[in-house]
């Protein structure tokens, strides 16, 4: 096991299950036709996309229609927030959100703020978890929309949804969820959640990169601006030749997840609570961050105090694991969720994220375990 290279690193993303790389491959070069094209192989194309919409919807629980394609979730969260500021703007307009979004809703906000529109931010418990009470406080009479994230994509915390949903419902306002993360590992069901519009991607589900979705509820008629002109693809919401071979991909990796989920979660569940076991008996000055509960089944976010994350991991290179988020690493700044949480300055720097998959075995939890438990001894000295 020593040689081989351990990838725990499952909320970054996924290797591309086999089954969806058989259903996508006939997408490239024999079934090639432009799904917009009213011929046999335009035809052929649209069939697909159409299919796959359907098996998507099934597993969120919509109507097929109410599936937009778009280039992944960054896309999808910028449609949505912007799309729905753009046509519904308003003097003194604002919107509601939390401050331990992702980075594709947070800078959205930004430059959103920058253009006048007033972003309320609303701060999570120590565990993470936003309350529905506080989001109702922050709404007001030109709050537009509030977005909300379904899980958190660093610490794995699951926000109160149907709650937050069953208010916006009550006061007739939008309400968005970025749900990339807990997509395809809970169940989720868009009429429970009350949620109007919905972020999601295929690579965090066994799908390929570079495509993903925006629910967005057609019975509400939203009035939702595209943010990429030309064709009118997708109802006029995203144009764009659409990405066959991507979405095709998308709908098989949607349609394992549906038959595989429970089976997957109760051993990820196990597998998970293994790992925090292990650290926080096994090494002291250990911290969970997140809710022990109200978490997804394959997210452990621990700090070892004391032992910074950079170093840590580059002492035990053959594990792929993560300092934070893969999106926040990429730009060196300390966390903005751990920070939101209360933690202090050094348990920010010493946080790990594993997260773990499908393939994930018994045998590389142990090992996981071991080589970690021994980094942090050897390090602290
Ligand atoms: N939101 C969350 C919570 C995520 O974890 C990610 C991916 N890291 C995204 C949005 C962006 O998704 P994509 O990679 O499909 O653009």
């Amino acid at each position: 096991m020593s040689d081989k290279f351990v990838y725990m690193d499952y909320n970054a993303t996924t290797p591309v299950d086999a089954e969806v790389v058989k259903a996508m491959l006939p997408y490239f070069s024999e079934k090639y036709g432009n799904a917009s094209s009213k011929h046999h192989f335009g035809n052929e194309s649209s069939a697909a996309v159409e299919h796959s919409r359907k098996q998507i919807s099934c597993l969120i629980h919509c109507n097929p229609k109410d599936i937009i394609f778009t280039s992944g979730a960054t896309e999808s969260n910028n449609l949505a927030l912007k799309g729905i500021i753009e046509s519904n703007y308003k003097e003194n307009i604002n919107i509601v959100t939390t401050e331990i979004e992702h980075s594709s809703i947070l800078d959205v906000c930004k430059s959103l703020s920058a253009s006048g529109v007033t972003v309320k931010y609303v701060k999570p418990n120590e565990y993470g978890i936003v309350s529905s009470e506080d989001v109702e406080n922050a709404i007001d009479d030109n709050t537009v929309l509030v977005s909300v994230m379904t899980a958190n994509n660093e610490i794995g915390t699951i926000q109160p949804i149907p709650e937050i949903g069953q208010i916006c419902k009550v006061k007739n306002i939008l309400f968005h969820t970025d749900a990339v993360q807990a997509f395809g590992k809970i169940p989720i069901d868009v009429n429970e959640f009350n949620v109007d519009l919905m972020s999601i991607s295929a690579h965090k589900i066994y799908g390929p990169k570079g495509t993903g979705a925006l629910y967005v509820n057609s019975n509400k008629k939203i009035k939702l601006a595209e943010q990429i002109n030309g064709g009118g693809h997708e109802h006029g919401f995203r144009s764009g030749t659409l990405n066959t071979p991507g979405i095709v991909g998308f709908g098989k990796a949607a349609e394992i997840a549906s038959s595989g989920m429970y089976a997957d979660f109760q051993k990820e569940i196990v597998q998970r609570d293994i790992l925090t076991e292990n650290f926080l008996k096994r090494i002291s000055f250990t911290y969970l961050n997140g809710s022990k509960e109200k978490r997804l089944p394959n997210n452990v976010s621990i700090s070892f105090e004391g032992v910074e994350s950079g170093v840590l991991l580059s002492h035990i290179k053959n594990i792929a694991l993560s300092t934070g988020s893969a999106c926040s690493s990429a730009t060196l700044q300390p966390s903005h969720v751990l920070k939101a949480i209360g933690k202090s300055d050094s348990q920010i720097k010493s946080a790990v994220r594993f997260g773990i998959g499908r393939e994930t075995t018994n045998e590389e939890i142990n090992y996981v375990i071991e080589k970690v438990v021994e980094a942090v001894n050897r390090l602290r000295g």
